[in-house]
């Protein structure tokens, strides 16, 4: 293996059309080398200005928090932080699902934006373990961006009693914004096999964060499944209660729009 899963010889139980599928996914795939073309500099641009903007704001946030600590919180706070998780991985399902399933590369500015890297992800499974800390961040720094503010906003305005009350439900969203920033981050290290930091390969193993094997399971044909990225714990559930798949139908039947057609359409590009 070359540093990463998701190699055409290890995709299981496959039938022959799905297998013939399969041997085409990778960097050289036609599809994957037109949506990498399309990374543009008015895009790297963006990231670089989200990412700074957010790691400025966690680390202003982080600091305030850490000043208002108080023992008697510890119950409250460890509460929230599972919360936080929790939430923070339903919200990674629930987008990741929305640009698998549906919108279009040619949908004017958020296309090439921020669905490209979605279809450019399942026919080349391993271009995320080349992306840059940049481009891996930076649209999910975007979208923290405003909760981080927000957080901010209240550091700098609220008296000193208000943020002592606020404090449990701060450290709630302060969690939900760190797993959200880092989802693509701990989806990056779920494709990667090899250098992974010994601190990382543990947190896999004890599932706090996305393990590798676990993700793989989205990543057979036609990634229908599995769509939580950040922990992974909402996976099995949503799949036993068939989550997706109601809410597809429910779609489906309202719009006439069917799952995925955008999505199979650069998978089967052949030139
Ligand atoms: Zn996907
Ligand atoms: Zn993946």
């Amino acid at each position: 293996m070359a540093g990463a899963e998701d190699g055409p010889g290890q995709q299981p139980e496959l039938d022959e059309d799905e297998a013939a599928y399969c041997r085409r996914w990778g960097a050289q795939h036609a599809g994957a080398r037109e949506l990498a073309a399309l990374y543009s500099p008015g895009k790297r641009f963006q990231e670089w200005c989200c990412v700074i903007l957010c790691f400025s704001l966690i680390a202003h946030n982080l600091v305030h928090l850490l000043l208002l600590a108080r023992w008697e919180h510890t119950p409250l706070v460890m509460l929230g932080v599972i919360a936080g998780a929790l939430i923070a991985d339903f919200l990674s399902g629930l987008v990741h699902w929305g640009a698998d399933t549906w919108g279009s590369v040619e949908l004017p500015i958020v296309g090439k934006a921020f669905i490209r890297p979605f279809r450019e992800h399942h026919i080349d499974p391993t271009a995320i373990t080349r992306h840059d800390f940049i481009e891996t961040n930076g649209d999910n720094c975007l979208v923290t961006l405003l909760p981080l503010l927000n957080m901010a906003y209240k550091f700098r305005t609220q008296s000193p009693e208000a943020l002592e009350h606020l404090y449990p439900w701060e450290c709630f969203v302060f969690c939900l914004t760190i797993f959200g920033t880092f989802t693509n981050q701990i989806h990056k290290w779920s494709h990667t096999y090899f250098g992974l930091p010994r601190w990382v390969t543990l947190l896999q193993d004890w599932h706090v964060i996305l393990p590798r094997k676990h993700h793989r399971i989205h990543h057979v044909s036609p990634h229908e499944t599995y769509f939580c990225i950040t922990t992974g714990w909402l996976n099995y559930p949503l799949e036993k209660i068939g989550f997706w798949r109601r809410l597809e139908d429910l779609i489906q039947g309202l719009t006439g729009e069917k799952p995925r057609a955008d999505d199979m359409k650069w998978a089967q590009k052949i030139k």
